[in-house]
């Protein structure tokens, strides 16, 4: 059986996959742990997954921990991940300490033993406290928004980020004034994946019959957490207004992360806005449904990544890369990857949401072009090679003692 290296080969050419082999030369053999808060749910367990055994291949030793906490812990953790992306939050300092505390039970189940240590968002970010010594690199990975994070919680958490070698932020707009090097690298997907791989018609056909959606009709789809940051009720609204003018149906589907204490409640909001209305399909999917995912994004004439706040989002790429123009949020890392009026567009409001949704239903040839043009954009930018690429370059300067720079 092919390695998945080689069977990246074909997509990404010869020269990507030296590149990683030469710079993966110098780190053969060293241990890289991740940390973070979830094996499944979200875009970190989705890059986790894919990310380590593709390092593993390269002679790495890579390995990947996860945080064990209670709903108490990920209640408060999810409230800091929303006070970093700017909601106005009050933190008691009840919630402070049972952060730390968290953060010290998982500390006597997880050593820090890696060379290389990424821990991933705030949740295991005070885990640091027992870091071992130098040689040991510690790295914080943060894939959320932190452009203006609430600012007791930035200084509180500053007390830990001072103790890191390197931080690494997903676009150049959420990086901070820090004491340490930091660098900017952005998401990717893997174009192999069961999410991402191409998939033949009659699959395509029978998830969409098996959860009663017309494949006659024109489909708008959002893939995401039930989160009110993805804004599902914005969505609604703009799906609402678009039909007026335009017979189409609304897929919502989106699954739980088992740190993401918030999602039940807004399902909840999300079904009662949609009513009993037939052509909205609210759907609740298991973390595995990796080839529904890829279905349901095949099949839509247009996805939506309406979000007011986003770390990067990486079901935008997903999307693009199955040719589907996408209409996201102009927030966070989805200008990165839309690039307005090119392979989709960046809307600010669902009233802007509806008109561009109407104009792509309107000219479909147009969005044909937009979704070649969005394949494009991820060959070149968006593909896993390129983010594991960073990682081992931000790896060697690291162990150069290297300061900041944009990869
Ligand atoms: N996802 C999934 N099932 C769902 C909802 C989302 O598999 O029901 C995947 C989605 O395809 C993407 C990831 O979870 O790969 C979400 O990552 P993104 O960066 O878009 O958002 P996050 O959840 O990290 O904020």
């Amino acid at each position: 059986m092919k390695s998945g290296l080689d069977s990246l080969r074909p997509i990404v050419g010869e020269q990507t996959i030296d590149e990683l082999h030469a710079l993966a030369a110098p780190l053969r053999g060293k241990r890289i742990q991740h940390i973070n808060a979830t094996r499944v749910g979200g875009g970190v367990a989705e890059l986790l997954g894919r990310i380590v055994p593709l390092m593993n291949e390269l002679g790495l030793v890579a390995s990947w921990d996860v945080l064990s906490a209670d709903e108490e812990f990920f209640r408060v953790t999810k409230s800091f991940h929303n006070a970093i992306q700017g909601e106005a939050i009050e933190l008691s300092a009840g919630d402070y300490e049972v952060y730390v505390q968290g953060n010290r039970r998982n500390s006597e189940s997880i050593a820090l033993e890696g060379d290389f240590v990424i821990l991933h968002d705030p949740q295991p970010c005070a885990l640091i406290e027992r870091r071992k010594s130098h040689p040991q690199r510690c790295i914080w990975r943060c894939h959320i928004d932190a452009s203006h994070p609430h600012r007791g919680l930035w200084t509180f958490l500053s007390r830990y980020l001072r103790r890191y070698d390197a931080a690494i932020f997903s676009t150049p707009v959420f990086t901070r004034p820090l004491a340490i090097p930091q660098y900017v690298v952005a998401p990717a997907i893997d174009p192999l994946s069961d999410k991402n791989r191409t998939l033949e018609l009659p699959e395509v056909l029978a998830v969409l019959e098996g959860y009663r959606i017309d494949a006659a009709r024109p489909i708008l789809t959002q893939i995401s957490r039930f989160d009110r940051f993805k804004d599902p009720l914005g969505v609604i609204q703009a799906f609402r207004m678009v039909r007026e003018t335009n017979d189409c149906q609304l897929v919502l589907a989106g699954g739980a992360a088992s740190d993401d204490p918030e999602g039940a409640e807004v399902l909840a909001e999300v079904r009662e806005a949609a009513g009993e209305d037939p052509d909205i399909h609210v759907l609740e999917l298991p973390p595995d449904a990796h080839r529904t995912v890829n279905a349901l994004q095949r099949s839509a004439a247009v996805v939506l990544q309406k979000s007011l706040k986003e770390g990067f989002g990486l079901t935008v790429s997903e999307a693009l890369w199955k040719g589907r123009p996408v209409i996201g949020g102009a927030t966070g890392g989805i200008p990165l990857q839309v690039l307005d009026g090119i392979n989709g567009y960046l809307v600010y409001s669902a009233e802007g949401a509806a008109f561009r949704t109407r104009h792509l239903l309107n000219h479909p040839e147009a969005a044909v072009q937009m979704g070649r043009r969005g394949v494009d954009q991820v060959r070149q930018n968006f593909l896993l090679t390129r983010n594991i690429r960073d990682y081992l370059l931000i790896m060697n300067l690291t162990l150069a003692g290297a300061t900041s720079m944009t990869l």
